[in-house]
């Protein structure tokens, strides 16, 4: 049986820069559903205009649209090992749909690290937050700015600030997550899956807390 993480956090508590992470050593896939919107959006497809608008106002997208799309992604042999989830389930609809699919392969979530960071960090993360255009590095103007204004470290392709990224969407964003998906937080606390780790340690630290949590989830299951 593969591993299934599931991460959870507020919008900016490092979801995605430690998913990146963790693909590296887990060896298996990385699924966002914002960023598999962002894609649908990009290429203006069907679903990509019906998301439009929610992601623009800091909304969930209707759950049977984002249930599908996501389903179908981790349908793909490339998920058979395990996935990371980033930014799925965000509501309880979701959530179950998500128990319904791993089930019927006779497969299931492995551990739910929530990643706890503050508000105001929150606040300040994401009006600072510049992504690249080409790989997807995050980089955030005050704590890790790229070396040279405007291009990636990496791949030397262009960074944009996300349409999402200003103070009063992060703000809708922020009450959204409080509202629908806060509530996971006791669903999977429930099924003995959530563990808690302290986001607003660096990068390295963050990571290592949560390579300790998925170690031990594994050798427990
Ligand atoms: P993210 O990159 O995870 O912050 O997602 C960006 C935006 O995509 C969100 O503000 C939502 O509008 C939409 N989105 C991403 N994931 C989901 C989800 N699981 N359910 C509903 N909407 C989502």
């Amino acid at each position: 049986m593969g591993t299934v993480i599931v991460l959870l956090g507020p919008p900016g508590s490092g979801k995605g820069t430690q998913a990146k992470r963790l693909v590296e050593e887990l060896g298996i896939p990385h699924v966002s559903s914002g960023d598999l919107f962002r894609h649908h959006l990009s290429e203006g497809t069907e679903l990509g205009k019906r998301a439009k608008s929610y992601m623009e106002k800091g909304e969930l997208v209707p759950d049977d649209v984002t249930v599908d799309m996501v389903i179908d992604r981790i349908s793909r042999p490339d998920c058979e090992e395990g996935v990371i989830l980033d930014g799925f389930p965000r509501t309880l609809t979701q959530a179950e749909a998500l128990d319904e699919e791993l089930e019927e392969r006779g497969q299931s979530i492995t551990i739910a690290p929530l990643i706890q960071v503050s508000d105001d960090e929150v606040m300040r993360r994401l009006t600072a937050r510049r992504v690249c255009e080409d790989c997807g590095a995050v980089y955030n103007l005050i704590f890790n700015p790229p070396e040279e204004e405007g291009v990636c470290d990496v791949c030397g392709g262009d960074l944009y600030q996300r349409e999402d990224d200003n103070p009063e969407t992060v703000r809708h964003r922020l009450y959204t997550y409080y509202k629908e998906t806060s509530p996971l937080i006791g669903y999977y606390f429930a099924r003995d899956l959530l563990v808690r780790i302290d986001g607003e340690q660096t990068v390295e630290e963050v990571h290592q807390d949560l390579q300790e949590a998925i170690k031990a989830a594994k050798e427990q299951g």
